[in-house]
Formats: C-alpha cells, structure tokens, sequence
C-alpha cells in the first residue's frame, strides 16, 4: 500500500510538472527512460507501466513512452492492471484501451505458441547435414519445452524469440539454423511493427 501512495504521490507531481514551464525537461526525461527501440528491450521489466501508460494518454508524451509503456502492459501478469485500483486517474483507463491490449496480447500469445510448439523445419535436401527428425525432436524438448522457455515467454515472443535466435539448435547443420534464426528474427522485429500499427489509434507526437 506504502508503495502504491508513493506511485501516486509521484504521478500526481508529473502531471502538475507536465502543466507547468517544467513539461520539456520532465518530457525529456520520461523519453530517456521510457525507451522502445528493440534493442532497448530486456526481460527486466520497468515499473510503473499502469500509470505511465495513462500519463502518455492524457499529456501526449512521445509515442516511444507510450509504445515502451503498452509493451510493458503486455508482458504483465494481468496485463498490468492494478487490482486495488488507483482512484485519482484509472478511470482514464477506457474499454478501448483494454481490448486493444487483449487482442495484441493474444497476437504475441500466438507468435510464440507458433514459434514454439514444434522444432524448427530441417529443408533435407542434398546440402542439408542435420540429424533425424526424431533426434531433433528430442533435443529441441530438451533445451525448449523441458527447460520452461514455452511458458516463461508466452506474454513476451519479443524477449522470448530472441532466446531462441541464442540457442544452440543441436542437430541442425548451419544452413537450417541460420534458416530457424533468420525467421525468428523477422517475427520479432513483425511484433514490434504491429505495436506502431495498433497504437496509431493515439495521435502523439514522434
Ligand atoms: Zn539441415
């Protein structure tokens, strides 16, 4: 509860900064931290995405904060949403915003059921060097299923597809593996495409 004072306390502040003559180094900052380039994104989560994506709504922050915040919404256990609510501004929170994050919660849902619930296709043909199907089968369980990547990653294919593009791919000659990578890498930067085109729906500033 002290924690969630603390929140409102610290939003409250931004949005009377965001008002006043401070709202260009507050807006600056915000951009700092809020960043939503791919390359920014880790499985670490950032606080606070609730509040900051109501924040971006209501003062039109850069559409990077917004963008980084709806991720980070996405990736959550009940998508973020606080369960105590937060009385001075969740009714900014509209139906809309909900099902939008619904429905692109359930593309990245698919993304990655579909990138992982069976082995990387090996081409067998004459150039192709990988092992049986059945011994691929094995080994993809094995460092895939048996380890947990399919459930710890459901909610975040941006993080999770990245993981895969590490792995070792035991069994795969370099042609098929360079193959797995090269469409994991493509769905990753798709997802992060399809965030642009669904937040579209909030005209903020680039
Ligand atoms: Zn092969």
């Amino acid at each position: 509860m002290a924690a969630t004072q603390h929140a409102e306390r610290y939003f409250t502040y931004l949005r009377s900064q965001l008002s006043s003559d401070a709202r260009r180094y507050i807006v600056h900052q915000l951009a700092q931290e809020w960043v939503a380039g791919l390359s920014d994104i880790s499985p670490r989560p950032l606080p606070f995405a609730f509040e900051t994506f109501l924040l971006a709504k209501e003062h039109e922050l850069p559409s990077c904060v917004l963008k980084r915040a709806f991720y980070e919404l996405l990736r959550k256990e009940g998508l973020g949403l606080p369960s105590e609510g937060l009385p001075h501004y969740d009714h900014k929170f509209t139906r809309g915003d909900y099902f939008l994050l619904v429905r692109t919660r359930e593309t990245f849902d698919m993304t990655w059921l579909k990138a992982v619930i069976r082995k990387p296709e090996a081409h067998r043909d004459e150039s192709c060097v990988c092992v049986p199907g059945d011994a691929q089968t094995r080994y993809w369980a094995a460092s895939v299923i048996d380890v947990g990547l399919d459930i710890q990653y459901l909610h975040d294919p941006v993080c999770g597809l990245l993981e895969l593009m590490r792995l070792e791919l035991a069994g795969y000659c370099d042609r098929c593996a360079g193959k797995a990578r090269t469409a994991w890498k493509e769905a990753r930067l798709q997802l992060w495409v399809h965030l642009d085109q669904v937040l579209t729906r909030y005209q903020y500033p680039q």
